[in-house]
């Protein structure tokens, strides 16, 4: 027995990283996984995975920052499934540069998919789960949005843009048994921080107490947590993923 049997999920940003992680760790828990990203082509690994594991799996094509796409993708989602009890807004990316040279465009693009596509995601998502009177909302943020960084002002900004849309969010559909929760990675384990020098890394290290980077599956295993009914009594909260940094 899961703590997620006979759930139906959609995953944001699915194809690779956390969200591959994420998908695959409902699945784990009984879900059943609408695997959402830009391209539908993208989502077949993640697709396979998922139903390796006996479950149910959907690709869905769907640009988070575009409300269009995003209403009918919810829509489409639904006609295929039936509902969606658990939505995943995990869809992010970085446009880094210092604030002096951070250029609109890379600020807009940052806010766009982040923050914006968060929003349109819970807009769309909500008005089934409200008629249902039941659901969960888990929101990715980052440990950037509860302390900052610099050359992420931009990041930062819709990190901590989702952890307050999250606590919104919450107040407005709880009356509804819709909750409403985020988590906050800190540094994950990535081709991007597998790449880094030994010093840099080292660095990193230091400043975690646990004294590794996170796994996405550390990441997956809380957002399951929060999804499921062990979690209840829980809404509007982040949770921090970090290894122990910034308590
Ligand atoms: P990733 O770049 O590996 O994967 C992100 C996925 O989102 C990609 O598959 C991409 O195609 C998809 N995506 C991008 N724009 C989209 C859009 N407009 N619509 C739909 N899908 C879109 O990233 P990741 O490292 O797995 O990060 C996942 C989430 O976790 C992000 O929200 C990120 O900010 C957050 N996070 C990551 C870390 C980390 O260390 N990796 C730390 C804290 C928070």
């Amino acid at each position: 027995m899961g703590m997620l049997d006979g759930k139906i999920a959609l995953v944001t940003g699915a194809a690779r990283g956390i969200g591959r992680a994420i998908s695959e760790e409902l699945a784990n828990q009984g879900a059943d996984i609408v695997v959402g990203d830009l391209q539908a082509d993208w989502c077949a690994d993640t697709v396979a995975a998922v139903q390796a594991k006996g479950r149910k799996a959907v690709a869905l094509a769907l640009n988070v920052a575009d409300a269009a796409s995003v209403e009918a993708g919810v829509e489409a989602a639904i006609k295929a499934c039936g509902r969606i009890d658990i939505c995943v807004n995990n869809a992010g990316i970085t446009r880094d540069g210092l604030l002096v040279r951070m250029t609109e465009e890379d600020w807009d693009a940052v806010l766009d998919i982040n923050l914006k596509g968060t929003f349109l995601m819970t807009k769309a998502v909500a008005r089934s789960m409200m008629k249902q009177r039941s659901g969960a909302i888990v929101n990715i943020a980052s440990i950037i949005g509860l302390i900052g960084n610099a050359g992420q002002c931009n990041y930062a900004a819709s990190k901590a843009g989702v952890i307050a849309l999250t606590k919104s969010t919450a107040k407005e559909l709880s009356g509804r048994g819709v909750r409403v929760n985020a988590v906050a990675p800190g540094f994950i384990q990535s081709k991007m921080t597998d790449a880094l020098s030994a010093e840099v890394r080292q660095q990193m290290l230091d400043n975690i107490p646990l004294k590794r980077f996170g796994s996405p599956e550390d990441v997956a295993r809380v957002v399951a947590f929060l999804a499921g009914d062990a979690a209840s009594y829980i809404t509007g909260q982040t949770l921090s993923v970090n290894g122990g940094m910034a308590m």
